[in-house]
């Protein structure tokens, strides 16, 4: 075992302590990653009338586990989901921290994600102390309170194995996670901490020091005020200001007050409170005063979405659902307003996000304006905050991507805007600049990082001097490689890029990765390349998805134009594409994430393995626009559910292609790579990834393995089909659908092709075919479906309005 693994494997049971909003999901991710789980809450004061009725006392078991029982049991409930599989909850073990406290002696970590308060916690850290045994980490998930104060009183043993570590909420899906040393904190434990929580958990790791709400709550709520301030300057409401504070600025959707709404204002006002009660700064106490309008709203319990309403309302309406907005002045509800603006217009427009950003910031119109003093104060204060609460500008500009989903940090805006000409409107208008910048400035530099062609990046660092920006060891930046002209082909759509050891990259680049002819030849040339040079391909990218299926459009426009022979080329060049990758001499490991639709999901099937990060959204969602799948989809998952099945024993076979015929035809698509085994999108061979940056490294090793293990390439294989028997089978299933309107005509329609192509045709059951056969069933029904005229329009309304159409 390497000196990583060792380290790594050091955490194999964890506790964690408080099964509310954070500690139960926290759990739920330990338990995600395969980790066993202990989850523990104080036992209730008195028993639910529910209990009661069922003649349960305090003294028994479902009573004293209650709450860490409905913090596992929500864990099912919530919303994008917290775990990736209902299965894993089979980890957690819920309990209570009277009965069950020994029992900590036996785990390697401890959580603390109890309520916000330092006196409760320093009780339960002496109560820890008692069974707790030398080696096992404490670590506490507080959002702000001082670390070392909670473990005063404790012994040095104890205070060595401490730290904080804070969890983005929902922590599944959220990738920061702020370590927090404290002086006494072991160095090697907080080595290992981080090593475990960027390989095990894939989280983004930042180092904090242990200040008031640390790095990304500080700057975050400090944006917040300061954006809150000048709505109230500028007399906008928060739908005005989201329009401006949202991606146009590289900032998330639900931009400033949605945001809000989501995390919660009473949540909000607690951090800026603590904030303020912990500084000693006037200046700064003062900027993190809760403006009266916002305590008014918590104290009417309009607290955002958990209470129904905040700073907006969703209401029903003639016209179906309508979101309103509140006016500050009145406290009631109205329609939201379209901004209007030619900066945020150009803005919009603009190609990359440092122009939109220029576009919006320089410019002198109210929007520009408005966006200028909020990005100022923000750039200023977090330059403000450094040495004092993080040692470096890379952990700040991590800490708010990752923990705030900005597109850029504070410092990467800073460059993007230009730091010498920012500055000096800043100074203009008689800002202070903070000792870094200055010092940025007068050593000669324009910009935080510097980068040149081919390198990793450095970055301006404290002391004056540009460093490395630090990388993890199983980086592959495919950007970097292709300034360093490790491209060995490309065109428009896609490039074979070589990724060190004789092994190729397949990478897609077209727009959303859709698959297109570009795409299709690049396959091709890779296949040829990689058999002749190269150990082995992988396919995979550093977009925001990994693929959303075959390009729509083009399909849509030669069934418009009703060229069926182009068509037909079209789906043939994509089969033997797909059919070559399979057969090829080298091993190929395709590496999916995110969105994975459609074509996507039928170029990772073929390939001799799948390494998958865990947050991979797989479907074949071809019905959705009317359509079956064209490139191979429907025979391989055949070969993948009919694998070792006796052609003769129908009371096998039929229920298998049975469930292929559901997963195609209801279009599903898995909420992660986990769930993705249960549809044999993954097989158990393939792997998963945690860490989507780690992603093309796994992937690489994988075709590496392969390569050492003396790789030999599969045979053809005969698939066994149900043939007309089967496809009665399947469409009496779709029929009875359509008899109690659950399916439209034309899903009824579509069903039919594919049962047809799912039954194997018109053969008797329990024949083997060949795949070249099933394809041809397969391109048959896919083309004579584009003829459709409600298919087109499927097609229609999925490109322009990016959502299926039932007709
Ligand atoms: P919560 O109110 O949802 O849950 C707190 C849990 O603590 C409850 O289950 C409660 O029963 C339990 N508890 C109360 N008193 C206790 C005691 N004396 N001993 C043991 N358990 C006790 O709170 P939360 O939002 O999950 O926050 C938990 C911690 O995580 C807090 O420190 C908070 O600051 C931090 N945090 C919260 C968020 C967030 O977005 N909610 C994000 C990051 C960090």
């Amino acid at each position: 075992m390497g000196e990583e693994e060792s380290v790594l494997a050091n955490i194999k049971r964890a506790a964690v302590i408080g099964a509310g909003v954070m500690g139960a999901a926290i759990a739920g991710h330990l338990a995600n990653v395969g980790i066993p789980t202990l989850l523990l809450d104080i036992v209730p004061r008195e028993e639910t009338e529910e209990e009661k009725q069922k003649g349960l006392t305090l003294q028994d078991p479902p009573v004293r586990n209650r709450l860490a029982e409905a913090g596992k049991k929500r864990l099912l409930k919530e919303k994008p989901s917290p775990v990736y599989h209902k299965d894993v909850l089979e980890l957690i073990t819920p309990g209570n921290l009277e009965d069950d406290l020994e029992k900590l002696s036996e785990v390697d970590w401890i959580i603390e994600a109890v309520v916000e308060n330092l006196a409760i916690k320093q009780q339960l850290f002496e109560n820890i102390e008692k069974v707790w045994k030398t080696g096992t980490i404490v670590s506490s998930n507080t959002s702000g309170i001082s670390i070392h104060a909670m473990v005063e009183g404790r012994s040095e043993a104890f205070r060595r194995h401490f730290l904080g570590t804070h969890f983005f909420n929902p922590p599944r899906y959220m990738k920061l996670l702020e370590i927090i040393p404290t002086e006494d904190t072991d160095p090697a434990i907080v080595d290992q901490m981080k090593a475990f929580a960027e390989s095990v958990l894939g989280k983004g790791v930042v180092m904090a020091k242990d200040t008031p709400n640390f790095i990304a709550n500080r700057i975050g709520v400090y944006g917040t005020l300061v954006t809150l301030q000048a709505m109230f300057e500028q007399n906008l409401g928060p739908d005005e200001v989201d329009a401006l504070t949202g991606p146009v600025m590289g900032r998330p959707k639900s931009a400033t007050f949605r945001t809000l709404d989501l995390v919660g204002l009473d949540t909000f006002v607690h951090v800026a409170e603590n904030v303020r009660a912990n500084v000693d700064d006037p200046e700064e106490k003062a900027a993190f005063e809760v403006p009266d309008v916002l305590k008014e709203m918590v104290s009417r319990n309009w607290l955002g979405e958990k209470s129904g309403q905040g700073f907006f309302k969703k209401v029903k309406t003639d016209k179906g659902k309508e979101i309103l907005a509140l006016d500050l002045a009145t406290m009631e509800y109205r329609p939201r307003k379209k901004v209007k603006a030619a900066s945020l217009e150009m803005a919009k427009r603009a190609k990359t996000l440092p122009e939109k950003l220029r576009t919006l910031v320089y410019a002198d119109d109210p929007a520009g304006k408005f966006a200028w003093q909020i990005m100022k104060k923000v750039l200023l204060y977090a330059a403000a905050r450094i040495p004092e609460i993080a040692d470096d500008i890379v952990s700040v500009d991590q800490a708010m991507k990752w923990g705030f989903n900005w597109e850029l940090g504070p410092f990467e805006t800073w460059d993007a805007i230009g730091v010498e000409r920012s500055v000096a409107r800043m100074r203009e208008e008689g800002e202070t600049i903070p000792p870094l910048v200055e010092e940025l400035l007068a050593s000669g530099y324009t910009s935080f990082y510097a980068r040149e062609k081919g390198e990793a990046p450095r970055v301006f660092a404290i002391d004056g001097k540009f460093v490395g920006v630090e990388e993890h060891p199983k980086t592959i930046d495919l950007a970097r490689l292709k300034e360093q002209n490790k491209v060995i082909r490309s065109n428009k759509g896609a490039s074979l890029i070589d990724i060190g050891d004789d092994v190729a990259l397949l990478e897609f680049h077209s727009p959303k990765n859709a698959i297109g002819a570009d795409i299709i030849a690049m396959i091709n040339a890779a296949v040829k390349e990689v058999s002749a040079n190269y150990r082995g391909l992988v396919i995979g990218n550093q977009g925001s998805h990994f693929c959303v299926g075959a390009n729509l459009m083009l399909i849509l426009m030669e069934a418009q134009d009703h060229n069926w022979p182009e068509l037909d080329l079209m789906v043939r060049q994509f089969q033997k594409a797909m059919g070559s990758l399979r057969y090829l001499d080298k091993p190929v490991v395709a590496a999916p994430f995110g969105m994975t639709l459609g074509g996507g999901v039928e170029v990772c099937l073929p390939c001799d393995r799948i390494q998958a990060a865990a947050e991979t959204y797989m479907g074949l969602v071809e019905v959705g626009v009317g359509l079956i799948p064209g490139g191979g989809g429907n025979k391989e998952m055949l070969l993948r559910w009919t694998e070792g099945v006796d052609p003769k024993d129908r009371v096998t076979l039929q229920p298998l292609v049975n469930h292929v015929f559901e997963v195609i035809g209801t279009a599903k698509v898995t909420t992660s790579a986990r769930e993705a085994r249960d549809y044999r999108f993954l097989r158990p061979e393939d792997g998963i990834t945690i860490n989507t940056d780690h992603l093309l490294y796994d992937a690489k090793q994988t075709v590496l393995a392969m390569d050492r293990a003396g790789y030999r390439p599969p045979q053809p294989k005969k698939i066994p089909v149900v043939g007309e028997t089967g496809y009665n089978v399947l469409r009496l299933g779709a029929y009875s659908m359509l008899q109690s309107g659950y399916i439209t005509e034309h899903d009824y329609k579509i069903a039919s092709k594919l049962a047809y192509v799912l039954a194997g045709g018109n053969v008797p059951e329990g024949t083997l075919v060949t795949e070249e056969y099933l394809l041809d069933l397969e391109r048959e029904a896919f083309l004579s479906l584009c003829g459709e005229p409600k298919s087109q329009q499927r097609m229609q309304y999925m490109l322009t309005k990016n959502k299926p159409l039932r007709n």
